[in-house]
Parts: C-alpha cells; structure tokens; sequence
C-alpha cells in the first residue's frame, strides 16, 4: 500500500519540507510523542552555507560543512529523499518525485556531477547507470505542512547567466568553482598561450557585491595570495586579476556605511579590483557585458571564470503554492506570505506554516500598527495630523516595537515622500497610500540562516504549545507571534580580517553599546561564532582541522 492509501494515524501528521536552515532546528525541537513527523527533501545533509566561500577555493573540505540529515534527526523522525512538487491544500496532500523542478536544489544531483567526473579520463570516465534510483512518484497526506524549501538564485534573465556563470548556494556549486579555478590555472600553463588569452584565462570575475559575492572574492584572493602564488609565481605576479562588479554605488549596502567604506578600502589592499555602479548586462563564454551609470555603451571585459552573486528568488514551487491558494506571483522575488504565526495567509484552516527564505511575514502588519498610531494621535478625528508630530510618535513607538525599527528606514523614506507635497500635515488616506507603496518593496526579514532557523525553532515550540492547531485564533491561546531577534551581521573580507555589524540588533545593543567591527578583532568574532554554529562535534573538529591544515600546509590545488 502506498503512502497515498494510507489514512492517518491518531498522532497529527506533520510534513515538513526541506533540510535547510529553517527545517532542521524545526525538527530537532518538535515534540514526536505528541506528532508524527515526516521530513521530505531531495538534499539528505543540512548544509552550513556560510562556508560555501570557504569550501570553493578549499580552505575548508566539502564534508566539514554538511552533516547528514539523519544524524541530525535521528529515528524519531522520518526523512524520505525526494521533491514535493505540488500540494493540494484542500485535500491536504503533497505530490512528490526524484527529479523535482530545479538541478540545483539538491545540490548533489547525480546527472549534474557527472560531467565534472567525465573529464578526469581514465576509469572515472565510465557513467555508471544509477541502479539505485527508482524511486517513483508519491502522494502523502498531511495535517500540517511546513514549507521551508528556500530560495534559488536570481539570473534577473540576464542572458548568458545560466550556461556560463557559476552560482555559489549548493555544495556541487562550490565543487564547481573549486575545479574552475584549477582548470583556468591549469589552462595557462599550456606553452601556446598567448599573453592576452593568459590574461583573459586568470582574470575572475565575481558580479554582486552582497554579502556571497564579497565573501567569495576575498576568499579566492586568499587563495591566490596564499597558496597559488607559491606554485605559479609569474602567473600570479602578471596575469591575475578578480574583479567585483556591483550595479550601487557601493558593496554590502544592506550594512553600516562604514563597513561598506572598510571592505571597499580593504579589497583595494587584497587587489581586488571593484567595479561600482557597473551593471553587468551580458555573460558570454569568454567575457561579461557592462554597461556603467549614466551611460547608454556597453562595454566587453575579457575573463574566464565568472560567479554570479546578485541575490535571490522565489523556487517555482513557492511559486506554485501563491498561484494554488490565489496569492499574486508576478514578483518572484516574494514568497509566501505568513501572519505572524508564521502561517501562509490565503490558506484559510491555517494547516501550512511558511519559514526561512521562502516566507515573507505580512508586512501589513506594520501598516497597521502605523495607522493605528495615527488614529491614536488624531484625537479630534480631524483625519490630518503635522507630519513633525507624527514622526515623533513613531520613533517613541519604535521602542516598544522593535520591528518597528527593522523598518525604520522604509518608514522614513516614507515621510520624506509626504514631505515632497510641503503641506505639513499628513492625511490618512495619503498615509495609507504610502505605507501600501512601501509594503510592496518591503520584504519583512533579510533571507538569512539567523531568521529561518530562528523561525524553524519558533514554529516548533509553537506546535508543541499549541492545544488546537487549527484553531485560527492563536491568540486565545495564549500562544506568542513570532518575534525576530538579529544578533548582528557578519562577513569575511579576506586576508584574516571579516566585518561585523550590530545594527539592528537590540538584544545587544540593549547591554552594549556596540559599534560597527572590523579587522582582525572580527575575524575571531566571525570563526568562533560559525564554529559554534557547526551542529555536530564531527563537524566542529573537521572545522578546527581544515582551519590548522590550511594555516600549516595550505589549500589542495588538485582539480577533483
Ligand atoms: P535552505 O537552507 O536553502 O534549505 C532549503 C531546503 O529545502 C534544502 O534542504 C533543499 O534541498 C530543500 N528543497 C528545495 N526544494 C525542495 C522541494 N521542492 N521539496 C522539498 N524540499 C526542497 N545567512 C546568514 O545568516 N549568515 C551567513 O553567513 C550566510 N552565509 C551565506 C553564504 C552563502 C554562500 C549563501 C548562499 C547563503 C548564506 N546565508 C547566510 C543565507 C542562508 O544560507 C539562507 O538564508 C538560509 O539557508 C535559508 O534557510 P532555508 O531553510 O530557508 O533554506
Ligand atoms: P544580495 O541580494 O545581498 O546582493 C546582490 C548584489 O548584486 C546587490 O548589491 C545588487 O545591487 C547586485 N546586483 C544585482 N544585479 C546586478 C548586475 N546585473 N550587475 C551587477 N550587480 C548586480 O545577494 P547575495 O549576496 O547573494 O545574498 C543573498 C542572501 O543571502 C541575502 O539575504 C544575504 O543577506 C544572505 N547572505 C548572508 C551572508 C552573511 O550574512 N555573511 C552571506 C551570504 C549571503
């Protein structure tokens, strides 16, 4: 009998989809006396992307930074390989398969790894048929499902982007990457080169300057420094280049000016070439295509191994899930959209949870609360209140409300709108028509691993409290909302030195008063907080190993 036949049993069944960030420290803290468990996802290890930078050019090892999803979990839960494809939320019921809709998003996809292996000749050359996997299509029902299925990369359809740039997000992407950096060395030490194709061969280059583009090109300036120089000393000297492209005007623009202005100085020091307000329009086989600022030309930069970092989307069975329960889908860039329990609106008995990048909270709620400051302040009912006075207000609110300050910056852009009209009074219906504006641009809580394994912990407790999970009130229950508590941002810039921002971060800044970090001091920072994070004691150990092994020895350089 399949699972699809099977009717469920007295426990409540909970499906939870994903082995990220958001799903794992959901089920290692439910309670499975009180649900049946069952975890689906085609990736059967949680993996610690913040070391995927690190794991590219091999300061770090592949199997330091994954730890298999089972050991996490243990018997208690049930984990089944595999793709939820669609979901039928009336009938409660998941479709599942093997292939699923995206290459990337299991990371280590036998198709996909095949023709790194194919190239070494020899006996690895062989493709061996895959005897093993038969495993066939399936339905399974639920009581509760949790979406926590992440995010992929965003090409913005950029032409070129998919069949000639790399990504950074899965461990076969790192791999990839790895392979890339000796094959174009490799490459330029054929005799025949010319100088223009060694140059074109050793010239990388890293488009976004978001935190995964930065992390990435210090650390393959690391690696050129450290390792590469040794072993190809005139390549490095006259033929190496890394180039940062990014379409601002300046990198890291989601932390404090100041570490933007550090990591830009920083790069210049690390040779790190970087390109400002310089949009990348084109990638071809052997050049990317920019157009800068305020220009109409487009112009061709020579290169060879191109990362593409420039953010992320929504997976198409996010986008599945809007379009089933009637959410608009036009922006890919959103993603299902949850009360403040974490529930995907739309979905009315309240049976899916959303976490991690794939949810976005309601950001109405923030309109709401100010609009509800303003009838608050409107005490003659006049509908109009002096913009000065309101803004007061608010910034006195933020105290109490400390989401309210993670908008902070939206909420002034807003004012400044209504300043445009000089009136000096602020009406309720141009408020509201602001606050919609400034929703829509809103995505409520960064993509980050701190918020989607905050959320899974959150939903977790949530659903071990709760007395009728399907109530739609909450509240009544005496049950919390979730409440996002950032402990600050934190990057590696390269050359033993990584930036550390706190704002934002008011649990801290409560106690301390922290200021933005960088250097060496952060970098200590940095280590000791992702080797803490590291889930296992397997884990940690190979961490403080890989880190000694490279101190002493240096990185491997072999293509593998
Ligand atoms: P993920 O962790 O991506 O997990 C998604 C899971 O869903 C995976 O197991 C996947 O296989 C599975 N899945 C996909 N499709 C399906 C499907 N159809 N059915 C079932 N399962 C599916 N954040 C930080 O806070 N700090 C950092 O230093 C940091 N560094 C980063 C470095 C890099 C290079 C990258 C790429 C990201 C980094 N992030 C960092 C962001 C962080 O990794 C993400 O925000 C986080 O992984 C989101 O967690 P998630 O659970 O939503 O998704
Ligand atoms: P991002 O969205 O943070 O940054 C992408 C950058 O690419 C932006 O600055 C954008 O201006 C630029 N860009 C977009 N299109 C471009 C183009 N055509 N040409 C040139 N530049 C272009 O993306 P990310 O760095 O991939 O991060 C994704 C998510 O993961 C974020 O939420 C981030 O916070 C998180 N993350 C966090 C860390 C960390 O905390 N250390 C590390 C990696 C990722």
């Amino acid at each position: 009998m399949s699972d699809s036949d099977k009717t469920l049993g007295t426990k409540q069944r909970i499906v939870v989809l994903g082995t990220g960030w958001g799903a794992v420290p959901l089920l290692k803290h439910i309670d499975t006396s009180k649900y049946e468990v069952i975890c689906v996802s085609p990736r059967n290890y949680f993996l610690m992307t913040p070391l995927l930078p690190s794991v590219s050019v091999g300061t770090v090892e592949t199997r330091t930074v994954i730890e298999s999803v089972r050991s996490l979990i243990g018997p208690r839960v049930k984990y089944i390989e595999a793709h939820c494809v669609n979901i039928d939320p009336k009938a409660k019921v998941i479709t599942c398969n093997t292939d699923g809709d995206s290459n990337v998003s299991r990371g280590d996809d036998v198709k996909a790894i095949l023709p790194i292996s194919k190239r070494e000749g020899g006996a690895s050359s062989r493709i061996i048929k895959d005897s093993a996997r038969t495993r066939p299509q399936f339905d399974m029902k639920y009581d509760i499902l949790v979406v926590a299925i992440g995010s992929e990369n965003n090409t913005f359809n950029t032409p070129g982007v998919e069949e000639h740039a790399h990504f950074l997000k899965e461990l076969l992407d790192a791999r990839r990457i790895r392979s890339a950096i000796s094959d174009a060395f490799e490459s330029a030490m054929t005799p025949t080169q010319t100088v223009e194709e060694k140059k074109r061969l050793l010239h990388f280059v890293v488009v976004g300057g978001g935190p995964t583009g930065v992390e990435f090109a210090a650390e393959l300036a690391d690696l050129v420094r450290e390792d590469l120089q040794h072993y190809f000393p005139r390549l490095v000297a006259n033929d190496v280049k890394i180039t940062l492209i990014e379409a601002l005007d300046h990198v890291l623009s989601m932390m404090d000016k100041k570490i933007s202005d550090y990591t830009e100085r920083h790069f210049r020091r690390e040779n790190i070439e970087v390109l400002m307000n310089t949009f990348v329009k084109e990638v071809k086989q052997r050049e990317v295509v920019v157009q800068y600022k305020g220009s109409t030309e487009l112009k061709s930069i020579p290169c060879s191994m191109v990362v593409w970092a420039t953010g992320i989307k929504a997976r198409p069975l996010t986008n599945r899930i809007r379009e089933i329960i009637g959410l608009n889908i036009q922006s890919n860039r959103m993603g299902l959209l949850t009360d403040r329990y974490l529930r995907v609106k739309g979905v009315d008995d309240g049976s899916i949870f959303a976490i991690g990048d794939c949810a976005t909270i309601q950001p109405a709620k923030l309109a709401d609360r100010i609009e509800a400051l303003f009838e608050e302040a409107d005490t003659q009912n006049r509908g109009a209140l002096d913009i000065q006075q309101f803004r007061t207000l608010v910034e006195k609110k933020v105290a109490e409300y400390p989401q309210l300050e993670v908008f902070s910056k939206k909420i002034e852009d807003a004012f400044a709108e209504v300043d445009k009209n000089k009136s000096g009074y602020l009406t309720l219906s141009t408020l509201r028509s602001i606050l919609e504006k400034a929703d829509q641009k809103i995505r409520a809580l960064p993509a980050t691993a701190q918020v989607a394994s905050q959320e899974g912990r959150y939903v977790a407790k949530l659903l071990n409290q709760a007395s009728n999970v399907h109530s739609t009130d909450f509240q009544q229950q005496n049950l919390t909302p979730f409440q996002y508590k950032h402990m600050g941002s934190l990057a590696y810039v390269g050359g033993d030195e990584a930036v550390v921002d706190f704002t934002g971060s008011k649990p801290l800044l409560d106690y301390f008063d922290l200021k933005p970090l960088s250097g060496r001091s952060a970098v200590y920072l940095w280590k000791s907080f992702y080797f803490t994070e590291m889930f296992t004691g397997r884990t940690k150990t190979l961490l403080a190993f890989d880190w000694v092994r490279t101190h002493i020895f240096g990185r491997d350089i072999s293509r593998y």
